[in-house]
Order: structure tokens, then C-alpha cells, then sequence
């Protein structure tokens, strides 16, 4: 973590493969200029079969610390020595800091996930039965916050029911786990409804569910951002629902990992999010 002093330089990281696509260092590197902090934040390539060993040399690295992504946040999750809350509950890792010469490993995706919605559609909270489309290491996340905020009824639903069985397993109470077929059966029900799952970010891809089935009221939520209106937000709003775009988890999940390593919790901006999504645009 940063000791106060603007003189000495502290760097971070964003380490996944591929990583050549991550928006951090455009989101990390607009903060590290807005509050004139001396550090800086890149990207960095790290095969699957390399990552244990970059994992044990970090403490020599010169680095603060750094994010995690596809596919090495189980691999952070096993190699670390200390795990905050977060990681321990949903078994993934995306943000690593030292402390005393240890790797530590937190998931900021949970907090990621409820700042968005805190942000966008704040009464989310109020939710008494959300459906979770998907079962992968998002949906952990994503499950998670929801226990964490006190909705009873979270129903999972993936295309591979074992492994929305595994995440009932490992929340329990209040969870429950099916195949995708159940969806018609449940959304009339759900105040909440997360994609999960990479479905929208292709052309061509089918919709995870159909929003017509949901009740007036209810939120529906996308963590794709890519495109930022995915097929399943542009027929929620079509329908006159409520929805809440993926890119503010990826903003609200970096805050906290930026605070970790430079000293300042910094503020998910307009200017932020509209430079993102210019960039978003661009890639299109
Ligand atoms: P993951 O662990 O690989 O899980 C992928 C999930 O999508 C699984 O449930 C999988 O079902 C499902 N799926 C994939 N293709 C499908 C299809 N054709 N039909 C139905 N289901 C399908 O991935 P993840 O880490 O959870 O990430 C999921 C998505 O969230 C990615 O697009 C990722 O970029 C995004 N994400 C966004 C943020 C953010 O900040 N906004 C943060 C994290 C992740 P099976 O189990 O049946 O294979």
C-alpha cells in the first residue's frame, strides 16, 4: 500500500492471458493522474503454467500489488497466504496486495457487483428473490453480494446444473440450483434477474432469458459490457424494465483494489465511465 509520501513511486498491475483486451490500466491510469499520484499500472501477459511462479516472486517484484483476471483467480485464490472475506466466501481472487512480505488476495468483484447496482438501481436492496443466470466464477461473486445483502430466495440457474448444484452447495441457506429450463418457472417471481454468463457478447448469441416473463418491477442486470447494451438490457428496457449495465462492476471493483495498493479511495467518475465506453465503442 502507498506510505503517504507523493515521492515514492508504487506500481500495480493487471495480470491475466490474454490480457491485451483489460480496460484497467485506462481506468487505473485515469485515477493515478486525477489525484497526482506517482505509480503507475500495467498489463502483464502471464501463461497459466507460469503463474505459480510469478505469484511466489511478487514480493520481489517492486510491485504493490496487482488484479487478477481470466483465467488465474482460482490459481491467486489456492497461492496466496492470506485471503480477505470476499475471496474465501466465492473461492476466487482478483486483487493481491503484500502485507510484511505476504501475498495477500481479496475479490472486489462482490463489492464490484453491489456498488453498480448501489449506484444505478439502489433499491436492488429491497429484492426479496433474485435469479442468477450462470454458475462460474462470476456468479460466485455475484451470489455472494446477494447473501450479503439480505435477499432470502436466490435462485441459480446454469446451462450445466452441477455446477449451479456446486453453488448452492457452497452458500447455502436461501439458495437454490437448476438447469436453464427452470427460468420460465421462476423470473415471474424475481425481483432481480443477473446474466452471469457470456451469452450477449456475440453476435448471434441466444438471450439467457426472456424478460417478459419478469413482473413490472423487477431489475434486470448484465455483467457482460460488452456491448454495453446487451441484447438481454436492450428487450428488458424494451419491455419498460429497470436496467443496470455490466461496466459499473468493472468500475466499482477496481476502487477498492486502487485503494489498496495507492492509498485513495478514488471516485467512479462520468468522465471515467464515458472514457470506457468510448473505448468500448471503439473496439466494437
Ligand atoms: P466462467 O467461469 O467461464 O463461467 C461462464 C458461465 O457462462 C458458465 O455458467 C457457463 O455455463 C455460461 N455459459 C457460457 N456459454 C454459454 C452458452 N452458450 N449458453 C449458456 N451458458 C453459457 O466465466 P466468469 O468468470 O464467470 O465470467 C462470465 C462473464 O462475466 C464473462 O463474460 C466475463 O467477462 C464477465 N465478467 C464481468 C465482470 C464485470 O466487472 N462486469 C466481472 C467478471 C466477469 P456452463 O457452466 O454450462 O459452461
Amino acid at each position: 500500500m502507498a506510505d503517504g509520501s507523493p515521492q515514492v513511486p508504487v506500481h500495480a498491475f493487471v495480470c491475466g492471458h490474454p490480457i491485451a483486451h483489460s480496460r484497467s490500466p485506462m481506468i487505473h491510469g485515469y485515477w493515478l493522474k486525477a489525484y497526482g499520484l506517482n505509480g503507475s499500472y500495467r498489463a502483464i501477459d502471464v501463461e497459466p503454467s507460469e503463474f505459480p511462479e510469478f505469484l511466489r516472486s511478487l514480493p520481489e517484484s517492486g510491485f504493490a500489488g496487482g488484479n487478477i483476471t481470466i483465467p488465474h483467480k482460482k490459481a491467486a485464490f489456492i497461492g496466496v497466504g492470506y485471503r480477505d472475506e470476499a475471496a474465501q466466501s466465492t473461492g476466487a481472487v482478483n486483487t493481491l496486495w503484500l502485507e510484511d512480505g505476504h501475498v495477500c488476495g481479496g475479490n472486489t468483484d462482490v463489492a464490484g457487483f453491489a456498488g453498480n447496482l448501489d449506484q444505478f438501481a439502489p433499491e436492488w436492496r429491497k429484492a426479496k428473490s433474485a435469479v442468477v443466470i450462470g454458475a462460474g466464477g462470476a456468479a460466485r461473486a455475484v451470489t455472494y453480494a446477494l447473501k450479503q445483502a439480505g435477499i432470502g430466495e436466490i435462485r441459480v440457474a446454469n446451462r450445466t446444473p452441477e455446477r449451479a448444484a456446486e453453488l448452492k452447495d457452497r452458500f447455502g441457506d436461501g439458495v437454490t440450483a437448476s438447469g436453464l429450463e427452470a427460468l420460465r418457472e421462476v423470473l415471474a417471481e424475481a425481483d432481480l434477474l443477473v446474466n452471469t454468463t457470456s451469452l450477449g457478447m456475440h453476435e448471434g448469441d441466444e438471450l439467457p432469458a426472456d424478460p417478459d416473463l419478469l413482473p413490472d418491477h423487477a431489475i434486470v442486470t448484465d455483467i457482460v459490457y460488452v456491448p454495453l447494451e446487451t441484447p438481454l438490457l436492450a428487450q428488458a428496457a424494451r419491455r419498460g424494465l429497470k436496467t443496470v449495465d455490466g461496466l459499473g462492476m468493472l468500475l466499482h471493483q477496481a476502487a477498492p483494489a486502487f485503494r489498496k495498493w495507492f492509498g485513495v479511495m478514488p471516485e467512479v467518475t462520468d468522465e471515467l465511465r464515458a472514457l470506457v465506453v468510448a473505448d468500448i465503442g471503439q473496439s466494437r
